[in-house]
């Protein structure tokens, strides 16, 4: 029975970080990035973290703000006006999700546009959607890398995402369309979902529930990538596809962990180069 070739998102992330290591250097200054973190949530903790030691990794400056789970909503405001007024600083993110009495809305339009290195802020979401993107958001920007990785053009293919969320699945589907795939979009509410999977060459599943999509879903030698970072039963960490029974059909599959995730991180270090040569060319009057 063919097995799926696995797209190794751990050593695509490495090249990435390599080549925005040397560009860094190529600077001859550090790229200066703050996070901002409210609470306690393990998860978050990890993923902000890892973003630290990719800082560490690619010569960037990092900053963590940690903040108590009580904080204000005004004190995060003001951080964050603080942040965009200082020339010190090139990008600032906001790792989500944040305390129910803390709007995100709120919180991510106070970003400046020119240092949201996560792509979240309704300016630079226009902006992709109107094709002129500045910040890509980081996981939808890794996740169109990796079907890259592939060598099998997305032109004329038809993409099924599933899961339309503003962090994953939309920006997903708009980046797909402007490669010139055929996309349709599934959520919660889609009929049939295993039939119009089935359709598709390329499948992208951002749901939240493990091991969902099941071999049933995929038709043979589609490219699966698998956004879905949940604990399974047995207390593991797996994808929203049964990554055994999946591979047994699909041409490419990404694993979990090590496919997706490190992509992401990777692509917030290409974000964070890419608002500081920004704010150059601002700073410099190349840009109006
Ligand atoms: P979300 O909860 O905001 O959105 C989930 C989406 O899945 C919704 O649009 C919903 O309509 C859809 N959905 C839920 N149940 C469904 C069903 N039964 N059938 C079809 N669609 C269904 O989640 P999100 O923020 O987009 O994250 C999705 C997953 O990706 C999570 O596991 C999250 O942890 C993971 N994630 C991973 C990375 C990474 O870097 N690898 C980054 C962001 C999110």
């Amino acid at each position: 029975m063919s097995r799926a070739t696995i797209i190794n998102g751990k050593e695509v992330s490495a090249r990435l970080k390599n080549e925005i290591k040397e560009k860094v250097h190529a600077l001859g200054v550090r790229p200066c990035l703050h996070v901002i973190l409210v609470g306690n949530n393990q998860a978050s903790l990890v993923y902000v973290r890892n973003k630290a030691n990719a800082c560490e990794e690619c010569g960037i400056a990092s900053t963590t703000h940690h903040l108590d789970e009580s904080v204000s909503e005004e004190y995060v405001l003001k951080l964050i006006r603080d942040l965009n007024s200082d020339d010190n600083v090139d990008g600032i993110l906001v790792q989500l999700p944040l305390p129910p009495h803390i709007s995100q809305a709120k919180v991510i339009s106070a970003i400046s546009p020119l240092k949201d290195v996560d792509g979240f802020h309704p300016m630079n979401l226009g902006l992709l959607l109107s094709g002129e993107p500045v910040f890509v958001p980081c996981t939808p920007l890794g996740i169109i890398k990796l079907i890259e990785e592939t060598g099998i053009e997305m032109e004329g293919r038809k993409a099924v995402v599933i899961g339309r969320s503003i962090i994953v699945g939309k920006p997903t589907a708009i980046l797909l369309l402007q490669r010139n795939a055929t996309v349709t979009m599934c959520h919660s509410k889609t009929k049939d979902l295993p039939m119009v999977v089935r359709e598709a060459d390329i499948v992208v599943a951002a749901i939240g529930r493990p091991r969902f999509v099941t071999e049933s879903f995929i038709k043979d030698g589609a490219i699966v990538i698998d956004v879905g970072i949940n604990r399974g039963q047995d207390g593991k960490l797996c994808g929203d596809v049964d990554f055994e029974g999946v591979s047994k059909k699909a041409s490419f599959i990404t694993p979990v962990p090590g496919g997706v995730g490190p992509m992401t991180i990777a692509c917030l270090m290409h974000n964070t180069v890419q608002a500081h040569l920004l704010r150059r060319q601002v700073k410099s009057g190349r840009l109006a």
